[in-house]
């Protein structure tokens, strides 16, 4: 559910009209809903209820620091995958007692980072990382608080590119060696092993992977704690899907219930990484169509809003409604489109012979739940600019990141000197 609903016939996200922000500031732009965030973010903590447990939010779904900011005023913690995320979370008023760092390929300024503001735990993904982590800590003269990440090898079922608890997936250290690892990490002076961490992939639309990936866990745990090794943390990553066009996805509480039934006995402190569940569909991103052209066999709606923007669909084939932000009479005619961007690449695309009451240039788009690796995976490809991001409570909107314009950025490109 969220609060982009038509509103005396035009859409709005909670009581404020999206033409009227496209009006101030002009588009494309992303708006996000901050009583959307704010219920997705109360429905999964309800979901974990009965579970000692922390959310992290997984900061990299939309890192703006506004978003952060109202998640941690909530009482979210923040899962982080580098330093300028750390960065962006401490600002934002995350405690340092509730961050996580995540990710493969951490680098020494990055764990030392991350040691000096003293989070809460790294995820430790390979020997050769726990080995910089704990001579980097030693040097220090602390303890490095470490979770091991283990590769489950479980497939997720979501696309490839967002799979990561497979064996052939470059993510934590298979489970079948994590004894051998954990065992070898008690002889180093300056790691403390607080627990086991995991993350199988993004967009799973099913819970049986989650299933059958939590019994391996345990079965992991089992072991490890028949052997002396406390771990009095679990960590269970993020994942869980949303309903992007019409696939539907397991909710929050079955969710909740699958974790309870099979990890709820193990008496240890649970900690969980959601991105894109918490943020996904509170966000849209906003644009006007600047031509419509009747192509041989294809009627394209050519937006302003393009692949750089929002990258999903090209890079994921990644599917997202879209909505006229002028409300449609009921009965409206429908043409079949395809709705493009204006970059030069044909995976410039966002929706392929969509059904979509009949449009023409100037007219607004909503394309929707675009809250989640939307931004953040913007980029300038053509020299385009990196959109505002505009965050919406009630009936008034505020500005959360200004558009940087191309000029800004060709500032920092300087001629070598052999040309002057
Ligand atoms: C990306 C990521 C998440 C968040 O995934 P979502 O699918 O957005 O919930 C959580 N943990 C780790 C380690 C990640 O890499």
């Amino acid at each position: 559910m969220d609060h982009f609903d038509y509103k005396n016939g035009a859409l709005a996200a909670e009581d404020m009209p999206i033409s009227d922000i496209a009006e101030a500031i002009g588009t494309p732009f992303y708006c996000y809903s901050t009583a959307t965030i704010e219920r997705h973010y109360r429905v999964f903590e309800e979901a974990l209820a009965g579970l000692p447990a922390t959310i992290c939010y997984a900061v990299k779904a939309n890192s703006n620091v506004a978003v952060i900011k109202t998640l941690a005023d909530l009482g979210a913690g923040a899962d982080v995958v580098s330093s300028g995320e750390l960065t962006r979370a401490l600002k934002a008023g995350v405690p340092a007692s509730k961050i996580i760092f995540s990710g493969v390929g951490k680098t020494r300024d990055e764990l030392t980072h991350a040691l000096k503001e003293n989070i809460l735990q790294i995820n430790v993904e390979s020997e050769p990382e726990l080995q910089v982590l704990n001579e980097i800590a030693g040097s220090m003269g602390i303890t490095a608080p470490v979770a091991f990440r283990i590769n489950p090898d479980i497939d997720a079922h979501t696309h490839n590119k967002i799979s990561t608890g497979r064996s052939e997936d470059k993510f934590g250290i298979e489970w079948t060696r994590i004894h051998e690892v954990v065992k070898a990490a008690n002889s180093l002076s300056h790691i403390e092993n607080v627990g086991l961490a995991m993350h199988i992939g993004s967009q799973l639309t099913e819970l049986e992977p989650f299933r059958d990936a939590f019994i391996r866990l345990k079965d992991v745990v089992t072991i490890l704690r028949a052997d002396g090794h406390k771990i009095p943390r679990l960590d269970l990553g993020g994942g869980l899907g949303i309903p992007y066009d019409t696939a539907t996805t397991p909710s929050p509480a079955e969710y909740g219930k699958v974790v309870a039934e099979i990890l709820g006995d193990l008496d240890a402190d649970f900690l969980f990484e959601p991105g894109r569940l918490i943020v996904g569909n509170a966000g849209i991103l906003v644009t006007s169509i600047v031509y419509a052209k009747e192509g041989a066999t294809r009627r394209f709606l050519i937006l302003d809003a393009a692949m750089n923007d929002l990258m999903r669909p090209s890079l994921y084939e990644a599917k997202h409604d879209i909505m006229p932000v002028s409300e449609p009479n009921s009965g409206a005619n429908l043409e079949r489109v395809n709705v493009v961007g204006p970059v030069c690449e044909t995976s410039d695309t966002f929706a392929t012979e969509l059904d979509l009451p009949s449009a023409e240039a100037g007219d607004l788009l909503a394309i929707r739940s675009a809250g989640a690796y939307g931004a953040v995976m913007a980029s300038t490809y053509n020299s385009r600019a990196l959109i505002p991001e505009v965050l919406v409570k009630g009936d008034a909107y505020s500005i959360i990141r200004e558009r940087i314009e191309p000029d800004t950025l060709i500032k920092y490109e300087n001629l070598p000197n052999w040309n002057s």
